[in-house]
């Protein structure tokens, strides 16, 4: 098969792209979270083809992409979007709210599930009545949904259930037998994805943790909605991103909870693989005899570490969230035997979002097995 040829995003690979998604294909777009998928959210069977690509589960609904020129320029945001038909708000005061949500924090990682408008077809939202919009912050992909002048659905650009790109070259690993194209914006500058919120007239939840905190949320928004916030409830699954096995490297990953020192962790805890290796993945650097000690218990177990990577050398949360993804693609591809992960030290703000990531890249693990 081919491989995605990668274009430097100039004006005429711009409309060559756009070109490409108004015929109906699926192309590889920067965004500041991650890579997406981008197709025309207006085609249904260019949407299907966004599935297809993905092997996405069809239950599972896509985000729809706006840019600036879809939500401003009339009288309110809601109303600009609900004028190209893509999403249908009835209630003034849910018009308010989102009028005040899309001020805040667009173009920017959070995404708003809204009623669905006319101009959307109901397999991009697994059949609900609603849609999930943002607006990312980013020239390339905002330059092309403005070229393009449709909105896009743009899931992460890696196959379901895989690590999510942030990287051109990623998007080439996971997709480029597929797709045509992938628009080289650079390396993600947050590199996880949008935090996703369900708004509603009077009450609000968390659907996705992301760059955008819940504490930020609340100040706008009051207290979250938190009896209906769990994939458990009656009404089927709120959203499939709240399942816990996503994101998983292909390597099992383990998790450890550095609440005694790591070497000490591994002893009682963590199965290591007899004659096996091993890839590291720690917050930040530890000091050189913890990391000699755990050294040598991996050899106790004849055990080698191939490969230790640091999200941060700062201690910077946005940092790290920028290299996640990354840090385990390149310890996934030692093809060692396991990889064992520390979480952020600090489960706050962006801190709740990685290790969000991180659990789900484990959890898929034990899954598994
Ligand atoms: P991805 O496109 O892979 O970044 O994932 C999109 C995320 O948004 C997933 O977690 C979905 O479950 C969630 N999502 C998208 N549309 C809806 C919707 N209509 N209702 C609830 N969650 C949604
Ligand atoms: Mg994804």
């Amino acid at each position: 098969m081919n491989q995605a040829r990668i274009a430097v995003p100039n004006p005429d690979e711009l409309d060559a792209a756009a070109q490409l998604l108004l015929a109906g294909h699926a192309i590889g777009m920067p965004t500041e979270t991650v890579y997406g998928l981008a197709a025309d959210a207006t085609q249904p069977r260019a949407v299907q083809r966004v599935y297809a690509h993905k092997r996405r589960p069809a239950e599972n609904p896509l985000i729809v992409h706006v840019a600036e020129g879809m939500f401003q320029g009339h009288e309110s945001s809601s109303a600009a979007l609900a004028g190209r038909g893509i999403v249908s708000i009835g209630d003034e005061q849910l018009a308010s709210r989102v009028d005040a949500l899309i001020d805040r924090f667009w173009p920017g990682p959070l995404t708003l599930v809204l009623p669905r408008g006319t101009r959307l077809g109901p397999e991009l939202s697994a059949g609900r009545a609603t849609v999930a919009v943002r607006a990312p912050a980013h020239p390339v992909a905002a330059a092309l949904i403005a070229r393009a002048d449709r909105p896009l659905v743009a899931p992460s650009a890696n196959r379901s259930g895989h690590i999510s790109p942030t990287t051109a070259e990623a998007v080439v690993e996971e997709l480029g037998d597929c797709i045509p194209l992938v628009l080289d914006g650079g390396p993600c500058t947050l590199g996880l994805e949008s935090t996703v919120i369900e708004v509603q007239a009077s009450s609000w939840r968390l659907l996705r943790p992301g760059m955008v905190g819940p504490a930020e949320l609340s100040k706008q928004l009051g207290p979250q909605d938190e009896t209906k916030n769990t994939n458990a409830s009656g009404d089927g699954l709120v959203s499939p991103g709240l399942l816990s096995a996503h994101y998983a490297p292909r390597t099992p990953l383990v998790l450890l909870e550095h609440r005694i020192p790591l070497a000490r962790e591994l002893v009682f805890g963590a199965v290591l693989p007899a004659d096996g290796s091993v890839g590291l993945l720690l917050p930040q650097p530890v000091a050189p005899e913890e990391l000699s000690a755990i050294e040598d218990v991996l050899r106790s177990h004849r055990c080698s570490l191939r490969c230790v990577r640091h999200l941060s050398k700062t201690g910077s949360a946005k940092d790290a969230a920028a290299r996640l993804f990354a840090c385990l693609r390149e310890l996934d591809a030692l093809s060692a035997d396991v990889l064992l992960a520390v979480l952020w030290p600090v489960e706050e703000g962006v801190g709740v979002a990685i290790n969000d990531r991180i659990r789900r890249a484990a959890y898929a693990t034990l899954g598994r097995s």
